[in-house]
């Protein structure tokens, strides 16, 4: 089975020239890893992953604002190419001074807006859960959704997996513990997918250097340990969770040279 990178940034220009970008792309095709969704993180950064995506192959994309740009945001999006998600959207009273009415009304017009498209939410939630999982009740139509970069309690966890949402693992895992992932009801692998949120926490053996796509490979065989399960179950039920939640169609034959299969 292939691996798909869920998340990431490569379109982003402040963070990999396109040539990097170019190069990462293959990097990630030859180590197994054949699909990737760019994320958005306001209007203008959503519209430049849509541009990334429809001039490459088997790259999708999504449409939001972050939470952290609240206080200045558009929102104007209709049905288009290679579009599988509204996000990243959520909240994030991580660091001082956010406005939490600000980015609760955010969030809800996101919601909103997934609703009307009928695509699922990629949640960006930090040190916020409550207020997130109050949020969200308000909205019984929106598709099962993913919270993106989990690194919070049990509890909370099981909650989530509990309430149809699924979880996506990044590098986190390989350097911040994460014990939570063991023996969840119900079975953590049936609700996770796997992400690297490039250029952001590389994984473990590469702590240091910028974060790629291709080490979604690295993620698979650290959750692989973690859990106690082999890399193939962790390749298969990663890859069809994140093609049911996001409707991603099979992939393009893989090019000479590249790896087909991560296991
Ligand atoms: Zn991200």
């Amino acid at each position: 089975m292939y691996l798909i990178d869920t998340h990431c940034h490569l379109h982003d220009r402040e963070f990999f020239s396109e040539e990097q970008a170019e190069k990462m792309l293959e990097n990630a095709h030859a180590r197994g890893v054949r699909q990737v969704i760019c994320i958005g993180t306001s209007h203008q950064d959503s519209l430049n992953a849509s541009a990334f995506a429809e001039s490459h192959q088997d790259v999708f994309w999504t449409y939001g604002t972050h939470p952290e740009a609240s206080n200045d945001y558009e929102i104007n999006c209709k049905k288009s190419k290679g579009l599988v998600a509204i996000g990243e959207v959520g909240l994030d009273y991580h660091y001082p001074g956010y406005d939490r009415d600000e980015q609760i009304r955010l969030l809800e017009e996101s919601i909103d807006l997934a609703i009307k498209l009928s695509l699922p939410c990629s949640f960006h939630v930090r040190d916020a859960m409550s207020d997130f999982f109050s949020v969200v009740k308000n909205f019984p139509k929106l598709k099962p959704s993913v919270l993106h970069s989990f690194s919070d309690t049990k509890e909370n966890l099981e909650y989530a997996l509990e309430n149809g949402f699924y979880i996506g693992v990044n590098g986190l895992i390989t350097f911040a513990g994460l014990d939570c992932f063991k023996q969840t009801t119900p079975d953590f692998l049936d609700h996770c997918i796997l992400e690297t949120d490039a250029p952001f926490l590389t994984p473990e053996p590469n702590r240091g250097k910028i974060n790629e796509p291709g080490n979604i490979a690295d993620i698979a065989t650290w959750l692989s340990r973690k859990l106690g399960v082999s890399e193939p179950e962790v390749a298969e039920k990663t890859t069809n969770n994140a093609r049911k939640i996001y409707h991603l169609p099979n992939p393009e034959p893989a090019e000479p040279g590249a790896r087909a299969e991560f296991s």
